[in-house]
């Protein structure tokens, strides 16, 4: 098939042409929005399902766009990382976020033992100062990485790369908590996982929403959660969109859980509100 693909080129496609300047704007757009810091951080809580409380929340990234409004992590991390922006983007994303962190913890008593998920893309640990940069945000920020849940995919796993296998051990020595995230998606093999210092599974919002449709036998969740507490780890349900859904992972003792039964994301200065909202928290 390669071989063949060759003669494509010759070939004037129009939609291609319009692909290219997009993505072109697309990437100046983003140098120019990384520079300008057109990010927003938003908050999504994690409820803990044994107490019904915040165990903490996850970062998720925005970009406020001048002109085309807020544009969603899906349509962007792709071309940043494709152009080498997501290292400046995700450092300052996990920077700013663990200085949010300590403003929540210092708020109240009640919020001292607040997590805070950060999401890393995988190309972070391609670059040799990775470690050191982590060591500088703790510094900076106070920030016990203890609280810090950093959340890679199972592709990330999967590489079964020496260098990467050594940066997550450096991360779990440094005390960081270890999440796969979209867990299922990725086809890890169970060997593979077993072999790196992780503490939970986050299970993919697909396999959560199968769960309703499957009333029967719940899908996949089970075996995952079961997967999960065999090898010591923690499990996270994303995607709770239900009641049911969050009865059926209760009985199926499920640790934590997000989805917009509790909360969609928050803008930064909504999170206290929200909290002080619900007097179970
Ligand atoms: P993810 O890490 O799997 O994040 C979960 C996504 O599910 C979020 O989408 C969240 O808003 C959405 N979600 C939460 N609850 C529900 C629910 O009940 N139902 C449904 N249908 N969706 C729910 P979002 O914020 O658009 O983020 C999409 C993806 O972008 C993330 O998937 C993550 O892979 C990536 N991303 C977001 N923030 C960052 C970041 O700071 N750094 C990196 N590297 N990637 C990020
Ligand atoms: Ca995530
Ligand atoms: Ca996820
Ligand atoms: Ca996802």
């Amino acid at each position: 098939a390669k071989s063949s693909g060759r003669a494509q080129y010759h070939v004037f496609d129009p939609d291609m042409h319009f692909k290219a300047i997009q993505i072109l704007e697309l990437e100046n757009d983003l140098r120019r929005a990384v520079e300008r810091e057109e990010f927003l951080i938003y908050y999504q809580p994690i409820i803990s399902l044994a107490t019904g409380k915040i165990a903490g929340f996850e970062a998720l990234v925005r970009w406020q766009h001048p002109t085309k409004g807020m544009i969603p992590p899906t349509e962007f991390i792709p071309a940043a990382e494709e152009i080498g922006l997501i290292y400046t983007l995700n450092i300052w994303i996990f920077k700013t976020a663990l200085k949010q962190l300590k403003i929540w913890q210092k708020h109240s008593a009640f919020l001292e033992n607040i997590t805070i998920n950060i999401n890393l893309s995988a190309r972070l640990f391609s670059y040799p100062d990775f470690g050191a940069v982590v060591d500088n945000i703790i510094a900076e920020t106070q920030v016990n990485p203890s609280y810090v849940e950093l959340e890679i995919t199972e592709s990330v796993i999967m590489e079964n790369n020496d260098i990467v296998r050594g940066i997550l051990q450096q991360l779990k020595q440094k005390k960081f908590k270890l999440v796969i995230d979209d867990f299922g998606t990725g086809y890890s093999s169970l060997s593979y996982l077993h072999s790196f210092p992780l503490n939970a599974l986050k299970i993919d919002k697909s396999f959560v929403k199968r769960m309703q449709d499957n009333q029967e036998n719940m899908g996949l969740v089970p075996a995952m959660i079961g997967i999960s507490h065999s090898m010591g780890m923690l499990t996270i349900a994303e995607g709770v969109e239900t009641q049911e859904q969050l009865a059926q992972l209760r009985t199926l003792n499920c640790d934590l859980a997000q989805g917009f039964l509790f909360s969609q994301p928050l803008k930064q200065e909504l999170v206290l509100d929200f909290i002080a909202s619900n007097p179970q928290w």
